[in-house]
């Protein structure tokens, strides 16, 4: 019987960040994954990842624009942690070979993301989850003599002693149909989202929800498995996602009668309004009669209006996937799109290190980890208040007062 001190389910960016991490500190590590690791779904993740890298930027800026941008719902210990490894993370990930843009003057270029404050995105062009994908994948081959990879093997089920800790998995060798129980100390759900529960949802078939299922099996609590994030882009068709860069590079979203109707749900942020907000407010001019396409179904995104040239450059999937699956030119002329499903807050309930309580042995990374703690939250003027710290210099807390007019959130 295989036996490690961590076992990784999941060969995400994830499972594949934590095993390079456990390898470094000394520990023999394996490795599951039912696909082979860089077909993972991270390798669809497409616009970027957030970080407080420019000089112009601040942690705490970033950890305010999340905890407000969760509607003050979000977990703000992990928050924080999140927010301040963030700009360390990247660097070390460029570092060992991700080769993020960057700008005529050789610094990191950055670009909008919604909900953000500044500019806070580094990406590299629309692939962003596959360059950082199979660098994982590469610098773990140099740890090849302490972590052994099981790949396209199928975790079946958590195992759990008397003492009611988690001590390994079953697993399925898909080529070969072979069962195996692996024996792990730490056993690590890295195992991604459920997506598929849902139509439309820009999540590939493989997002089934094994680990959050496998965990609740064996007792583990799961938590804000309602929390789910519509995203404003996908297509109309078959709700293949339109990154958020888009938007971020300057696109415009029309109603059927060619208003840039964001006007009215968030003057402000408009298009980089916070995902939720963008969503509801195209759902609503849908609903309301004032939709795009044939049959009043969708929303259209106008990327006409980025130069061309930054298109081909900063955008080349989606040139590609508004031909193969739209039949339609995004340099030329808008798209339809509409809100899809695309990620999901809840999961394995788990503390700030990733541990889930009362399970010795079992640790939830990444997608499907709990990220809200909605309703231990208190109310959100005590929040505002408690987190006054976070919020950049010279910004007015908008959470406890709202103002009676427009977005109430200030957006
Ligand atoms: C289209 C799209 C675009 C996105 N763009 C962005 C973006 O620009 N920026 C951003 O920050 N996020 C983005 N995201 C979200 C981001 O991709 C995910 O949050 C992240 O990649 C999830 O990583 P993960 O490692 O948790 O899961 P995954 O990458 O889904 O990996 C799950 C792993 O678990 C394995 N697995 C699952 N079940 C089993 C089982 N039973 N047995 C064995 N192995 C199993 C799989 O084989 C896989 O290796 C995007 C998501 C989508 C869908």
């Amino acid at each position: 019987m295989p036996s490690h001190d961590v076992l990784i389910i999941g060969a995400g960016l994830a499972g594949q960040r934590a095993a390079l991490a456990a390898a470094q500190a000394g520990a023999s590590v394996a490795i599951i994954s039912k696909v082979h690791p860089v077909r993972s779904h991270s390798v669809a993740a497409a616009g970027g990842i957030n970080a407080a890298v420019s000089v112009d930027d601040d942690w705490r800026s970033h950890a305010y624009d999340t905890v407000k941008g969760s509607d003050f719902l979000g977990d703000q210990d992990a928050i924080e942690v999140m927010c301040s490894e963030a700009p360390k993370e990247v660097l070390h990930l460029e570092h060992i070979g991700v080769t993020f843009h960057r700008n005529d003057s050789g610094q990191l270029d950055l670009r909008a993301f919604g909900g953000a404050s500044v500019k806070r995105t580094a990406y590299v062009a629309d692939i962003t989850g596959q360059a950082i994908l199979h660098v994982l994948y590469e610098q773990l081959m140099k740890h090849h003599e302490t972590v052994d990879r099981y790949e396209e093997w199928f975790v079946t089920s958590l195992i759990k002693d008397d003492s009611g800790a988690c001590v390994g998995v079953v697993a399925r060798d898909i080529r070969t149909g072979r069962m195996e129980t692996f024996a792990a100390k730490s056993t690590i759900l890295a195992s991604g989202g459920a997506g598929q529960a849902f139509k439309p949802t820009t999540n590939g078939l493989i997002c089934t929800g094994d680990g959050i299922a496998q965990a609740y099996e064996i007792g583990a609590p799961l938590m804000d498995m309602e929390m789910i994030q519509y995203h404003p882009t996908t297509l109309v068709e078959n709700g293949f996602l339109i990154t958020e860069g888009a938007r971020g590079e300057g696109a415009h979203l029309l109603n059927g009668d060619g208003e840039r109707f964001m006007e009215k749900y968030a003057p402000n942020k408009m298009e980089l309004a916070s995902r939720d907000v963008v969503s509801r407010a195209e759902q609503t001019e849908i609903n309301e009669g004032r939709g795009a396409g044939p049959n009043k179904e969708g929303i259209y995104l106008d990327i006409t209006v980025v130069p061309k040239k930054r298109t081909l450059e900063a955008l080349r999937e989606i040139v590609n996937i508004g031909k193969d699956f739209a039949g339609v030119d995004i340099t030329e002329e808008p798209i339809l799109i509409r809100p899809g499903q695309h990620y999901i807050m809840g999961g394995v309930k788990t503390d700030v290190d990733g541990q889930a309580p009362g399970i010795p042995g079992l640790y939830a990374a990444g997608r499907g980890r709990l990220r809200l703690r909605a309703r231990r939250q208190p109310p959100r003027r005590e929040l505002a208040a408690r987190h006054a710290h976070l919020r950049p210099p010279g910004r007015r807390a908008r959470c406890g007062a709202r103002p009676a007019r427009r977005d109430a959130r200030g957006r």
